[in-house]
């Protein structure tokens, strides 16, 4: 069973947004491209993993700390025997192993997946000794596109690759559930330590005035659009939602790129390009907001 599904990373949806709201160049579109092609390889990864597991415990896209040590896990599965980590990799074109480093045909040398996997094990394996957990670990890292090659790789059980997938899991995964609530209790507590709230430091440094304003179109990210009453419709692409779910999810996008500003609706008024009345987006955010009055101001969180 899944106890956490797969979201993309803050990092990711974050990109999203910036993606049509600010132009992307150089580095970030970069960054941009490696968190699509991330999230692309670990959702075929969960593809190859959906047959098996069914008396396990999945447990997506985990951000943990450990006292200063910020990491992210992939996948966590609990099985009845261990806890297993996944460190998914979507690199693709043909690299060479020498002296314990990846390099790739042009001469980089990438950070080694397993450096990076075995980081992710000892910081859990802690974490949950902390709290009174011994955990049996097994980590994996997983090459998952079949256009990636490395030349000179000696045998590592550890470095999975596509063709290895299911008889992989088929060895791993728990035949039948008998300590189904064991299993389910130890995940629960892996799970409390999951911070949902979690922002990395590398992101891009954006400021409001830089961005597009306006409510775009979730589907082709257009800013067409013709009204009725109380439907938009895309003019591009022919997307139809309330407007009012169209101010909200532009607030939420506020939200996400501003976690510390307080909302306000003078600000998702301006956020939206002055799209819909004043009234209209204060109808909006005190549906899905409550509202906080301080001194003049009304702010929604
Ligand atoms: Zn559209």
């Amino acid at each position: 069973m899944i106890l956490k599904p797969r979201d993309k990373s803050i990092t990711h949806q974050i990109y999203d947004v910036l993606n049509y709201r600010w132009t992307l160049t150089g580095q970030h579109r970069r960054d941009y491209l490696n968190q699509i092609s991330g999230h692309k390889g670990e959702s075929v990864f969960d593809e190859y993993m959906a047959p098996y597991f069914k008396h396990d415990v999945v447990l997506n896209g985990l951000n943990l700390k450990n006292g200063n040590a910020e990491f992210q896990t992939d996948t966590v599965v609990v099985t009845a025997k261990r806890v297993l980590l996944y460190e998914v990799k979507n690199y693709s074109g043909a690299y060479h192993y020498r002296d314990g480093s990846f390099y790739s045909e042009s001469g980089y040398r990438m950070r080694n997946p397993l450096g990076q996997a075995d980081r992710a094990d000892s910081l859990l394996y802690n974490l949950m000794l902390n709290r009174g957990y011994q955990l049996t670990t097994a980590f994996y890292v997983v090459f998952i596109n079949p256009n990636f090659s490395i030349e000179k790789l000696p045998p590592n059980p550890a470095l999975l690759f596509p063709n290895q997938l299911h008889s992989h899991f088929r060895s791993v995964a728990t035949p039948h559930n008998d300590q189904k609530h064991q299993q389910l209790h130890l995940a629960q507590e892996i799970l409390k330590l999951h911070n949902d709230d979690y922002r990395p430091h590398n992101l891009p440094d954006y400021r409001f005035d830089e961005l597009k304003k306006g409510i775009f179109c979730p589907k082709c990210f257009s800013t067409r659009h013709t009204d009725t009453r109380k439907m938009r419709t895309c003019l591009k692409c022919g997307h139809i939602e309330t407007i009012t779910h169209s101010i909200q999810r532009s607030s939420k996008e506020f939200s996400l790129l501003f976690p510390d500003v307080p909302l306000t609706t003078n600000l998702i008024y301006e956020w939206i390009a002055h799209m819909y009345s004043k009234r209209r987006v204060r109808y909006a955010l005190k549906a899905i907001y409550q509202s906080c009055l301080t001194g003049p101001r009304t702010y929604y969180i």
